[in-house]
């Protein structure tokens, strides 16, 4: 009769003299669990992926289940055996992850055209600074594979692509517009596409004389009346529709932010 090492209590129920019978369970259960989890991911990634969060997502699971089963196996030395302890798992995974970066890049780099590299290569490297924000036990790693894709950038010269995301602009009116309008137009466009990021269509009906209408891939995402003897803007929000009279460019440009918001909602 002792006292079990891992939840101190003593029923009695020992079949050694360090660890309980209900510990001892636990402990199996755990270990035959990770093992099926380490199975089932380790499957899964050999069958390859394009890119690497695929990979990251179930590295990082498999090497929180070799924890648990390091954990199992220092606890019940005898009955539970495993291959790699947890620190060779994580050196194996980092060569893993230098493997793909060096696949992936010679890909990128076998394109055809150098406008296809330099996109590819870009979305590669955001899609590595997202990982490091993501994955903080695999940054270290991951900041080496970003200073290697840094080095191409800048050893090719690569330009980042800027159409990311288009902006398809209709002028529906004959109307020439005039320059203050054109200002808020400019500034509307550039926060669409800041802001968001997909390919959308932005439409601008005249509707009376000074009454601009937007849509958003034909959603009415606001309207404005700048050069008017009464300037106003109308403010879509989910349940309500308001109008801001004695409106300035400037205001109407400060206001921009209100479309945008509901702007992303709908399209
Ligand atoms: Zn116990």
């Amino acid at each position: 009769m002792g006292k079990c090492k891992y939840c101190g209590g003593s029923t009695g129920f020992f079949n050694n003299k360090e660890i309980c019978k209900t510990c001892k369970n636990k402990f199996l259960l755990n270990a035959q669990l990770s093992s099926d989890n380490i199975n089932r991911l380790t499957n899964d990634i050999n069958k390859g992926f394009k890119e690497i969060d695929s990979y990251l997502s179930r590295l990082k699971i498999i090497l929180e289940q070799y924890r648990t089963l390091n954990n199992a196996q220092e606890a019940l030395p005898d009955l539970i055996k495993t291959n790699l302890n947890y620190q060779e798992m994580k050196a194996n995974t980092e060569k893993f992850l230098l493997e793909f970066n060096e696949n992936k890049i010679s890909l990128i780099m076998a394109m055809k055209t150098e406008k296809g590299k330099a996109r590819n290569i870009y979305k590669y490297l955001d899609s590595i600074d997202e990982a490091i924000q993501e994955y903080g036990e695999f940054k270290d790693i991951l900041m080496k594979i970003k200073c290697h894709l840094t080095n191409i950038i800048q050893q090719y010269n690569f330009v980042r692509p800027n159409d990311q995301n288009k902006l398809k602009i209709n002028l529906d009116s004959n109307r020439k517009l005039d320059d203050i309008e054109e200002r808020f137009i400019e500034e509307l466009s550039s926060q669409i596409k800041k802001h968001i990021k997909k390919n959308v269509e932005l439409t601008i009906e005249v509707r009376r004389k000074y009454l601009l209408n937007f849509k958003l891939n034909g959603y009415q995402i606001g309207r404005i009346e700048l050069i008017s003897s009464h300037p106003q803007m109308q403010i879509i929000k989910k349940d309500t529709v308001e109008w801001i009279n004695d409106i300035t460019l400037q205001s109407a440009i400060d206001l921009i932010p209100e479309w945008i918001a509901y702007a992303k909602k709908i399209v």
